[in-house]
């Protein structure tokens, strides 16, 4: 089964890992629906972009995965959805007791419950196809725990276990749901931390990044959009048909230990 022609919907894709795994899906011939929260011209152009560059349909569709409506009608809107990437996601670093009660609902919504609400809106449509592939984008988070990631960590074993419950409700069918659990990946995210903690920790970028930000990857290398694009194609290749239920790591041998 080749992706050409299926529709890709990538949640949260206007920059970093969703937009990497647009991109790996368009190259490879799929339809991509890239989304975010905000309504800009550069959103809309990257869609454009991508469907130039790879002869494919791309649209940008804005819907705010905080809210279940949203989430609902960004399925809608696409009209058809053979490939469901939960990618939107945000982070809080704080102690529990000091955790903002609005950073941990917020969290809550964008990292798990939107995959929820996508995940009940698409699967109709993938049954209809006959063919589908829910793709989750958890973390070594939603394996491992972190200081300070309470609402993060609790977001990322969630979608974990909800991905097992997608697989078993759909295990007779030709669709699977399966979760990416990556390891540092150097998104514009993860760029914008690099010059504060220099300044906190009195380091180079090269220490900030091998010695804080890597210190649980023993590879000491990132992941790269590439590699979680290429990990999502291969979920949707034949050779992953009887893949389902699970996480695959790519995290540098974090979860090793
Ligand atoms: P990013 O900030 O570059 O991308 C996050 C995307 O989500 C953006 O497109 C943003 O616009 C979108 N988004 C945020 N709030 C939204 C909302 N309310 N509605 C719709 N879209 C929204 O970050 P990233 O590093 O590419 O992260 C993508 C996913 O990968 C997240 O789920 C994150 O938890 C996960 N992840 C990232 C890393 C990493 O090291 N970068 C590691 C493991 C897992």
């Amino acid at each position: 089964m080749s992706v050409t022609g299926k529709t890709a919907i990538v949640t949260g894709s206007n920059s970093g890992i969703g937009l990497g795994i647009a991109r790996e899906l368009a190259k490879a011939g799929a339809n991509v629906v890239l989304n975010s929260f905000t309504e800009r011209d550069e959103d809309h152009a990257l869609a454009a972009e991508i469907a130039k560059e790879h002869r494919v349909t791309a649209r940008y569709i804005k819907a705010d995965m905080s809210e279940p409506g949203q989430c609902r009608a960004l399925v809608e809107t696409a009209g058809a959805c053979d490939i469901l990437v939960n990618n939107a996601g945000i982070q809080h670093v704080a102690p529990i007791d000091e955790f903002p009660q609005e950073k941990w609902n917020a969290i809550i919504a964008i990292n798990l419950t939107s995959a929820f609400h996508t995940t009940a809106a698409a699967l109709p449509m993938m049954r209809d196809a006959g063919w589908g592939r829910v793709i989750n984008i958890a973390s070594a988070h939603g394996l491992r725990a972190s200081p300070y990631k309470s609402a993060y960590v609790a977001a990322k074993h969630g979608i974990v276990g909800m991905t097992k419950v997608v697989a078993l409700e759909t295990a007779q069918e030709p669709i699977t749901a399966n979760a990416i659990c990556p390891g540092y990946v150097l998104t514009p995210l993860v760029e914008e931390q690099i010059p504060d903690t220099m300044k906190e920790y009195d380091m180079s970028r090269d220490q900030v990044i091998r010695d804080v930000m890597l210190k649980r990857q023993p590879s000491k290398e990132f992941a790269t959009v590439e590699q979680l694009g290429g990990t999502a194609l291969y979920l949707c290749s034949d050779a992953a048909a009887q893949v389902t239920g699970t996480t695959l790591s790519l995290d540098g041998g974090w979860t090793a230990m």
